[in-house]
């Protein structure tokens, strides 16, 4: 679903991605893990053609999305490709239940009703029902981040992005977000995961990519690359985040 390929971006001289490859297959989770500034958000921002690479080929199911130039074809991207970041980004000043509805209204044109029924849904599957009316700042950080997964999946998106998503939260909500984020792969969505949890990487990858200055230093299965990772690199770096 997801194929890189020789990616090569900079900003001004700062070369960030320097030649990357990465495949996801629909159905899959995959994860990429890294130090910090390795380039692991903007690679998930090539994905969504908010930046361009200067150099290779990005493709998401038939899109060559390095060739795309209206905004138009931006956006159609867009509605496919669902993005959950680590500062939740949910709309202040309305309820629960209206950031879930607003976009499938305005961008995709549901019918309000068949929007609010759809959103009752989803909020049923984070297991936040109970605060349809809520307004985010009324929301624990876990709440508010599973508000945000279920708004990603009420554009029906083919794949989800998460940036980090249980980063900025107090560790007693972690495992609420990481819960649901298990049970959306355990139902078959296509996800790719830029996360700093280990163990969870681990449990759910069918692949885990492993980062560092802007190139992929090695890939494999969880059980291969948590357990017998082939570079000194990777080694190291385990070392710290386990
Ligand atoms: P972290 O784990 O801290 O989130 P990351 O792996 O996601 O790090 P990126 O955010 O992709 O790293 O950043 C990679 C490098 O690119 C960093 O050195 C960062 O300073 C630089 N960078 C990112 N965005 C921009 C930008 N818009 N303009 C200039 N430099 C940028
Ligand atoms: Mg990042």
């Amino acid at each position: 679903l997801i194929a890189l390929r020789d990616l090569h971006l900079s900003f001004a001289d700062t070369r960030v991605l320097r030649g990357i490859d990465l495949d996801v297959q629909r159905g899959q989770a995959v994860s990429i893990i890294g130090p910090s500034g390795s380039g692991k958000s903007t690679l998930l921002r090539c994905i969504t053609g908010l930046l361009r690479p200067q150099r290779g080929q990005i493709r998401v199911g038939d899109t060559a999305v390095h060739e795309l130039r209206s905004d138009a074809e931006f956006i159609a991207l867009r509605k496919r490709v669902g993005f959950v970041f680590q500062q939740y980004n949910l709309f202040p000043h309305l309820s629960v239940l209206e950031n879930l509805t607003i976009a499938p209204c305005k961008v995709l044109g549901r019918e309000r009703r068949e929007a609010q029924d759809e959103a009752r849904r989803l909020l049923g599957k984070v297991r936040l029902e109970h605060k349809e009316h809520a307004y985010p700042g009324e929301l624990s950080g876990g709440q508010q981040q599973r508000v945000a997964i279920a708004r990603a999946l009420a554009m029906r998106p083919e794949l989800i992005l998460f940036d980090e998503v249980t980063s900025a939260l107090d560790p007693e909500t972690v495992g609420e977000v990481l819960r649901t984020i298990r049970e959306l792969i355990e139902e078959g969505m296509t996800c790719v995961l830029v996360t700093h949890e280990m163990r969870f990487a681990e449990e759910i990858s069918d692949a885990v990519y492993f980062t560092e200055h802007g190139v992929i230093v090695e890939h494999g299965s969880p059980r291969q690359l948590f357990n017998e990772p082939r570079s000194p690199r990777t080694r190291a770096f385990l070392q710290h985040a386990l």
